[in-house]
Order: structure tokens, then C-alpha cells, then sequence
């Protein structure tokens, strides 16, 4: 096979949402599996559709119109504020969409009714972590208007947490979206059919002692992916933490020592730090790089360390363990190494599927480090 490749077992993805799924319908929330990471991948929404997602969101409508175009259909949500430029493709491939802006919304109406299609709409509240979202006092108002335009759905509200500034979803503010919601309705007199309370980074909460209150919907991603959840990192209780890996091909094998010698300046990448003197060690050069991923989040097999990285060189210190030229690596990823290794057309993808059915257990067990 060639390297370097991302390899998703799409079995291993499908266990992570239904363990999610279930969790989270004991608390009367569904899920809306997210497919931005795979860049709307149909064998990885297939799986998230088979572990019981009540339908897929995805930030670019390119990722939606190749779902779309493979024949998968369950409701299709756009979660990013829609470009006002490609109105007509969003009411054409998404039911809904998420937004903030009323020109946006009034645009999607002017799409819709072209098309005789009805689009429906969430609209996001801004709860202090300061990216997309209405201020909570606009919210009444502009939801009145969106009630006027013709072949727009008011669908719901929603908000985003702990992802530019890490604001963690909490009883403050995840009541306050659910104070928003029965308000909304009141003095409206209409019902939302969605409220939508964050990503990843609320699932300690709503699985938490907290009371849930009007959230009936998280939208998810790198839990399902990674098996993490985002606020601290930490691995998600029973999710296989292995389901994409990142496999790479040595290509250099040398013993070389650990300090560069020769007046220094600046590196590539700008100033490089200066290494510890460990004397001489196995340097190892494989074919990935910066053009390839986020060498940050790479992790790599135990006793194996990443020194650094070029555009096109990944440089391993492979403590005793000698890699000959041809022999794979194999690392975990974090989300950023994660889409950065998606999008670089460098980089193969291939899925597989592994038995849901191996009990959790025996899949880790199975687990191998280099090869
Ligand atoms: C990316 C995204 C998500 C999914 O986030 P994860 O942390 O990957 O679960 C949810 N909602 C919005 C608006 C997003 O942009």
C-alpha cells in the first residue's frame, strides 16, 4: 500500500457513535454525527448512519453535495454560517442550515423559493466563547423576522462552546440556552423542533449529573473520531481510541548524534531550539511532513520519539529500536494532525472495516505498535 496514509476503519467509527448514541439517548438527546474531518467520506457517514445518528452535519457544503451525490439520505445540516455566495447550493443539497445573519437567511429564502423547496433554519446563540452566535438579546427579534420569510423553516436554536476560546459547557450557560428556548416559544407562540447544545466539548456535561433542560441535540465529531473528548483530552470511557492512524515509510536509518554542528541561523520553520547532547542516537527519516500534517499531533508508537519536522521529513529519535528503510511507522492523531493529514492531497486514504462485534476488549488487545 502506498504511504503516507490515513487508514479509518470505519467499524471502529461506527462502534464510537453507537456507544455515544446510546449514551446520550438515556438523556433524551440525539446525535448528529459529524463528517467534516472525513470531508463528508460516504463510508464514514454510512457507518454514523448505522450507529443510529438521527442525521449528519458537515461545515462545507462540498462535503454535503459529495454525501449527497454517493446517495446517502438523512436529513443533512450545514454547520457553518452559509457564505451569502452559495445560497442556491445550500438550499439545493442541505435541509438545514445554521446561522446568524438575517441577509444570509433572507438569501436562503430567495434560493429556496426558486427552487420550491423548503430550508430550514437554526439559529446559533452566542454564550461567551465567542465565535458564530446571535447575542441573546437580538435573538427574539431576529427569530420573528425569520418567521416572516417565505419557504424558510424556523427549526431551532443552538449554540457552539469550548472551540475558539475554550469556554466550558456548564449548568450557566447551558441553562441559559434552554431559558432562550421556552422564551423563544412564548412569546412567539411557536415550537422549536431542535435544540441543538454544542459539540464534542458538551458531552461531559450531558452526561453528567446535570439537568439536560431543553438540549435534545449535540453534534458530533472528534468524539466519535478520536474517542476523546475535547476539554481536557482525556479518553472517552469504552471508545476505541485507534479507529484512524496515520502510516508513514522510513526512509532514512542512521546513527547520528543528537546536536547539529556548524554556526547556527535560522531553520525552515524558523528558529529551531537547540537539542539536549544525548550523545548518539538512532535517527530515523520518514517520508511525511509539515505538508502532510500537524507534526504536533502526531503520537507515535511507545519508545519511538518525534525530534522534528520539515515540509516533506518527519525525524524520529527510534531509541533502541531499529527501522529499516521500507518499514511503516504507525501513529495516533490528534484533531488538528487529524485534518490536516484529510486535506493534504499527499496523503492516501483508505478504510477499512473491522468486526463491530470484536468486544472492545480483544480489538485493543489486537493493537500493534510499529509494522
Ligand atoms: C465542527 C463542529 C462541530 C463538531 O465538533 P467536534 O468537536 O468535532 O465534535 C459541531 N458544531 C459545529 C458548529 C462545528 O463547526
Amino acid at each position: 500500500m502506498s504511504a503516507p496514509r490515513l487508514e479509518i476503519d470505519s467499524g471502529k467509527v461506527e462502534h464510537n457513535a453507537r456507544v455515544l448514541v446510546t449514551r446520550l439517548a438515556a438523556r433524551g438527546i440525539r446525535v448528529t454525527g459529524v463528517t467534516k474531518a472525513m470531508l463528508g467520506s460516504p463510508s464514514v457517514a454510512r457507518a454514523l448512519q448505522r450507529a443510529g445518528v438521527s442525521g449528519l452535519g458537515d461545515s462545507r457544503i462540498e462535503n454535503i453535495e459529495r454525501m449527497h451525490q454517493a446517495g446517502i439520505t438523512t436529513p443533512m445540516t450545514l454547520l457553518r454560517s452559509p457564505m451569502l455566495s452559495q445560497a442556491q447550493r445550500v438550499v439545493a443539497h442541505a435541509d438545514v442550515s445554521f446561522n446568524t445573519e438575517l441577509d444570509v437567511i433572507s438569501a436562503l429564502s430567495l434560493a429556496a423559493k426558486a427552487l420550491g423547496r423548503t430550508h430550514s433554519v437554526v439559529l446559533m446563540v452566542e454564550l461567551g466563547d465567542l465565535r458564530e452566535g446571535l447575542m441573546p438579546r437580538d435573538l427574539v427579534n431576529t427569530a420573528r423576522e425569520v418567521l416572516r420569510l417565505p419557504n424558510i423553516r424556523l427549526e431551532g436554536i443552538g449554540t457552539n462552546l469550548a472551540c475558539r476560546s475554550g469556554v466550558v459547557p456548564d449548568d450557566r450557560n447551558m441553562s441559559e440556552l434552554s431559558a432562550l428556548a421556552d422564551s423563544l416559544e412564548r412569546t412567539l407562540g411557536t415550537g422549536l423542533n431542535v435544540v441543538s447544545g454544542g459539540n464534542s466539548g458538551s458531552l461531559d456535561w450531558a452526561l453528567g449529573d446535570a439537568d439536560t433542560g431543553r438540549t435534545d441535540d449535540l453534534r458530533l465529531g472528534e468524539s466519535i473520531l478520536l474517542g476523546c473528548e475535547p476539554l481536557h483530552r482525556q479518553p472517552i470511557d469504552g471508545l476505541h481510541d485507534d479507529c484512524i492512524t496515520l502510516v508513514a515509510e522510513v526512509i532514512e536509518s542512521k546513527v547520528k548524534p543528537s546536536r547539529p554542528w556548524g554556526e547556527l541561523a535560522q531553520a525552515a520553520f524558523g528558529d529551531a531550539p537547540t537539542p539536549a547532547d544525548r550523545g548518539d542516537l538512532l535517527q530515523t527519516i520518514l517520508a511525511v511532513g509539515r505538508q502532510d500534517t500537524d507534526p504536533h499531533g502526531l503520537r507515535p508508537p511507545p519508545g519511538i520519539e518525534v525530534l522534528a519536522a520539515s515540509s516533506d521529513h518527519l525525524i524520529l529519535d527510534s531509541g533502541g529500536t531499529h527501522l529499516p528503510v521500507g518499514a511503516e511507522v504507525r501513529f495516533r492523531l490528534d484533531y488538528s494532525a487529524l485534518v490536516r493529514a484529510m486535506t493534504s492531497p499527499f496523503v492516501d486514504k483508505v478504510t477499512t472495516c473491522s468486526d463491530d462485534h470484536v468486544p472492545f476488549r480483544a480489538a485493543r488487545a489486537g493493537e500493534r505498535g510499529v509494522g
